[in-house]
């Protein structure tokens, strides 16, 4: 049985703890790892080994860590079917979507390479007379990431290599669901050239988190997950004075007016509310359907229908959910939607998938004439379940979205550009794709959900990363001549 392995002071080494996790895959139940539960003594280890590291690291010239994150995206990219394959066996992904994960976490190490353009303080010349001021932009120090399960590839590589290029060193706590591939990108980074203590990672569950948040030798945390772990995160790092940024859990809304190209947005809909099983953040779980949109009930029911549920390894249209418990939830919160009167135009409950009985499987499933009131509204699913909602015109639909707590993601399918410009300055919602579904944004800009999917004002990377993980200094500075008059005493502010 394969033991996932921690990494501490650039060594890969077992854990002593009698806890461990059984990592399972979702298409089968078969245990495929075992996951330790990292003791205190090894995260405090971790947490040294990242603080020792700090102290050569932040002076590595800045050209030499852009490097080694050049040569990090080429071995990704040398790598990427075999990490594609752990992906899938442990997440349950379909390979193509797994691809996509790691491509995903690729594009942000590729800008990492490029920290030499962005780490750039500023500069003014003669603030008064032979003084000039200029800020640089400083590491904090040992910097941590907590990551879902539903990217195991993406989100830690949202995190590390910005964090790493910056100058800091870092502990990285994966989700406990699905690690290995983690581990595997961990292991290229470190054949990349990451020395020793630079990148550490511990394992685990609820306790390793709270030893992360409450670490005094921590500087600043970055969470992504679901919305009541990340409250928790962010308060309680938070009071050990931390820098904390938390992206958390969704209800993304799509709006289809009835000038929307039709197959295409009927496509892009379906991809996005059951594609990954529904479990993405970003995904559209919920559909206002302006107008005579309204009609298009039974097109959308046809595309959910074509779609086909199998093992991720073959590579269909969507696969298992995570979990035996995350499957009993989405069948629960299901049920609620039958029982507070929602119509069930399709119950994706009970479906078999052959030679895959045990599998997490839950299949596409519809709900129409769902109101605000309805858990299957209030809650985040993260299952492929897309509920279906009406409105009269445009501002009422925005009106919806702004009323609901989240603000991660949202798309408009219009051939309007005036009804789309409308959309995208009226609604509150950090995300717009405008006939485009997951309008997640590459990383020359930054992750941007906001209101309650997000707390903390940085994005996990793009140029918000750069100055999360970062410290302004401001350095004003005067050099005399030889020949300057040696002046007199001045008590007063002026220079
Ligand atoms: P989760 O909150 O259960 O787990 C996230 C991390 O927190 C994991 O590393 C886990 O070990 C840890 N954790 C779990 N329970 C904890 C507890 N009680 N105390 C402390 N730590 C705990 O989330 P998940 O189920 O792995 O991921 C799905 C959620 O993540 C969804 O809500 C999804 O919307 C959200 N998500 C958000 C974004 C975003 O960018 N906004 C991206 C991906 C996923």
């Amino acid at each position: 049985m394969h033991h996932v392995k921690q990494l501490i002071n650039g060594q890969f080494v077992d854990s002593q703890t009698s806890e461990w996790i059984d990592l399972t895959d979702p298409a089968t139940q078969d245990v495929i790892a075992k996951v330790p539960q990292t003791t205190d003594d090894e995260i405090n280890q971790a947490v040294a080994a990242a603080k020792a590291a700090f102290k050569t690291w932040r002076k590595t010239p800045i050209s030499t860590r852009a490097r080694i994150f050049l040569k990090y995206q080429a071995l990704i990219r040398e790598h990427m079917e075999d990490l594609a394959q752990i992906l899938t066996a442990e997440q349950g992904k379909t390979i193509a979507d797994a691809r996509g994960d790691v491509f995903r976490g690729l594009e942000v190490v590729e800008h990492a390479a490029g920290i030499t353009n962005l780490q750039i303080g500023d500069f003014v010349e003669n603030v008064a007379t032979d003084v000039d001021t200029y800020s640089i932009w400083q590491p904090l120090g040992v910097c941590a990431g907590i990551t879902p399960f539903n990217f195991p590839a993406m989100i830690p590589l949202w995190m590390f290599p910005m964090a790493i290029a910056t100058g800091n060193t870092f502990i990285l706590k994966p989700s406990e669901q699905d690690p290995m591939v983690t581990m595997r990108l961990v292991e290229l980074a470190v054949e990349a050239g990451i020395p020793e203590g630079v990148l550490n990672v511990v394992h685990g569950g609820k306790a390793t988190v709270d030893a992360i948040c409450d670490h005094p030798d921590i500087r600043a945390v970055s969470f992504v997950g679901s919305t009541n772990v990340g409250r928790h995160v962010y308060e309680r790092a938070g009071q050990s004075g931390k820098r904390v940024q938390c992206m958390m859990g969704a209800k993304n809304h799509a709006v289809i007016l009835p000038d929307a190209n039709k197959e295409q947005t009927l496509n892009q809909l379906a991809g996005a509310a059951f594609g990954a099983a529904g479990q993405r953040c970003m995904a559209l779980s919920v559909v206002i359907l302006v107008g005579s949109a309204g009609d298009w009930i039974e097109d959308i029911k046809a595309k959910a229908e074509s779609l086909v549920v199998s093992a991720g390894k073959n590579d269909r249209d969507l696969g298992p959910l995570i979990s035996p418990a995350a499957k009993a939830r989405v069948e629960h919160l299901i049920q609620t939607g039958v029982d507070e009167g929602a119509s069930l135009l399709l119950d994706g409950r009970g479906i078999k998938v052959d030679g895959f009985e045990k599998g997490n499987f839950v299949g596409p499933t519809i709900f129409d004439h769902v109101t605000a009131e309805m858990q299957i509204y209030s809650q985040e699913i993260f299952g492929p379940v897309l509920c279906i909602m009406r409105a009269e015109t445009l501002d009422d639909a925005i009106d919806m979205i702004n009323a609901n707590p989240h603000g991660n993601g949202t798309a408009i399918f219009t051939q309007s550009g005036a009804a789309a410009h409308k959309f995208q300055q009226d609604v509150d919602v950090g995300q717009v794709g405008i006939n485009l579904p997951i309008p997640v944004p590459l990383p020359m800009f930054s992750f941007s959900g906001s209101r309650g999917s997000k707390l903390g004002d940085l994005g996990p990377y793009g140029k918000q990363a750069v100055q999360f993980y970062t410290q302004t200094k401001t350095v004003t500075a005067r050099w005399f001549d030889d020949a300057a008059s040696q002046g007199k005493v001045n008590t007063t502010i002026s220079m």
